[in-house]
């Protein structure tokens, strides 16, 4: 699945952000430019383009995962995001995903035809705990999209998602835990429960990642980076056909 971060660079704005990775991966590649900078990047027109023949690069049917670098919601970018809406529309042989925790800006985001959603746009609205569900999903469920997902990451503490389960406004819950040398360990209770919740509502569910540090039976198991979603999906707790990625 490609990544399409037409810009690079966010603020952190919640708990969940305290060790974003988009930070780490700069610090690791030695990034010149604050990771704090929101710029545009090389890729801000990646499914326009072509190839030799002239046909697009990237094949109809392709799944772009949009601004992982990034919030496809900041502020910074409201000069630059009616171009990526064209983009959208003109690729809408193409289904395009975005995660973001600034769910109470997406109304003055869309574009004036989006009516009730673009049918091939989904939406998740990540939430690492009960205090920001509780702020982020009422205003998700109240705004017009036609694939909402909830993603539950990384997640910090166990949460009830009950009343949010729509099955008509959500399509889905994944959870995961956070990566990194100095991330918040993840309980697996927590992640067995909001399963559950997901079975009562009849919700698809997917653990995609375990994150760094998983809790279970009270023991503290470290998870190497490359094993974080086949452990996930070793659990065996999922009732989605596909993963989608963590943020
Ligand atoms: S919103 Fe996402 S990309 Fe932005 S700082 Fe927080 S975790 Fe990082």
């Amino acid at each position: 699945m490609p990544m399409w971060n037409p810009w690079h660079g966010c603020h952190k704005i919640s708990a969940g952000c305290k060790h974003c990775y988009v930070y780490r991966e700069d610090a690791a590649f030695g990034s010149a430019l604050p990771s704090d900078e929101v710029r545009k990047t090389a890729s801000f027109k990646l499914p326009m383009k072509r190839d030799r023949y002239k046909n697009f690069k990237y094949p109809p049917g392709t799944e772009f995962a949009l601004c992982f670098t990034s919030d496809f919601l900041i502020e910074e970018a409201d000069e630059w995001r009616d171009e990526i809406w064209e983009i959208i529309k003109l690729r809408s042989d193409c289904k395009f995903f975005f995660f973001t925790k600034r769910i109470e800006r997406l109304l003055e985001c869309l574009p004036s035809d989006w009516g009730n959603g673009y049918e091939n746009v989904g939406i998740g609205c990540t939430v690492e705990n009960q205090d920001r569900a509780d702020k982020r999903l009422p205003v998700f469920l109240s705004v017009p999209c036609v694939h909402r997902m909830i993603i539950v990451a990384p997640m910090l503490e166990k949460i009830n998602l009950i009343k949010y389960l729509d099955r008509d406004l959500i399509q889905e819950v994944s959870v995961g835990g956070e990566s990194g040398r100095y991330a918040r360990p993840l309980d697996f209770d927590w992640v067995t429960d909001i399963h559950r919740q997901c079975i009562d509502k009849k919700i698809p569910f997917c653990f995609h990642q375990t994150g760094s540090y998983l809790v279970k039976n009270g023991r503290q198991y470290y998870i190497p980076r490359e094993h974080q979603h086949s452990q996930a999906k070793k659990a065996g707790l999922n009732t989605l056909t596909h993963q989608i990625i963590g943020k």
